[in-house]
């Protein structure tokens, strides 16, 4: 699983705290981790959730990143890549599904990402937004006037499933899995 997140932990103890819930849901349902590597933030606390429930942890991270004073130490292995593109392209290869939770610029930008790829057929890997506290409840209201508005098809808007919890977010993806539902985004958005 990919995690985007926070490279912040946010002002709300909740954020750090559903991230520790993330990353252990994520060991107990067999999943690996991959992210953004280091320790900063809501970074750190998914990965470290995972390492230290005995989950594989991949951190991949830019050269100009990768100073500890910047990322932090990170947990498991670490792969230094060139820049922020090649980060995100290995980021997406090395997983099977997205999970982006509260962040700012970094992790919208990289949700976003993920979603237009989807949209665009280049991939068909489930995309998960962690709702925590209803931080991202403005942004959904957002994509559903962009949908009424007519820039994103109803069919897209499909890509991207939420929920408030880990737990409810990963059942309703593992749902999505059984019925297979990522596959059916086609180019046209119909
Ligand atoms: P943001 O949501 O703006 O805090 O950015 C979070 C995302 O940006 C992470 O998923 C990382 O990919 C990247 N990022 C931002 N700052 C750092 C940092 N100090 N160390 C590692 N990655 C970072």
């Amino acid at each position: 699983m990919c995690v985007f997140c926070g490279s912040s932990s946010g002002t709300q103890p909740e954020y750090a705290e559903a991230a520790v819930e993330l990353g252990k849901a994520l060991v107990q349902r067999g999943y690996g981790l991959v992210y953004g590597g280091g320790s900063v933030g809501l970074m750190g606390r998914v990965s470290k959730a995972v390492f230290e429930s005995g989950g594989n942890v991949v951190g991949v991270i830019p050269t100009a990143l990768e100073p500890k004073e910047i990322s932090g130490e990170s947990v498991g292995e670490v792969v230094v890549v060139k820049d922020m593109h090649e980060r995100k392209a290995l980021m997406a290869t090395k997983s099977e599904a997205f999970v982006a939770m509260p962040g700012g610029f970094g992790t919208l930008e990289e949700l976003f990402e993920v979603i237009t790829w989807h949209q665009l057929g280049y991939h068909d890997k489930l995309v998960g937004l962690l709702n925590t506290g209803g931080y991202f409840d403005q942004l959904l209201s957002f994509i559903d006037h962009s949908v009424e508005q007519g820039f994103i098809s109803p069919n897209a808007r499909k890509i991207l499933r939420s929920a408030a919890t880990p737990a409810e977010l990963l059942d309703a993806m593992e749902q999505d899995i059984v019925n297979g539902a990522s596959a059916g985004i086609n180019l046209d958005g119909s």
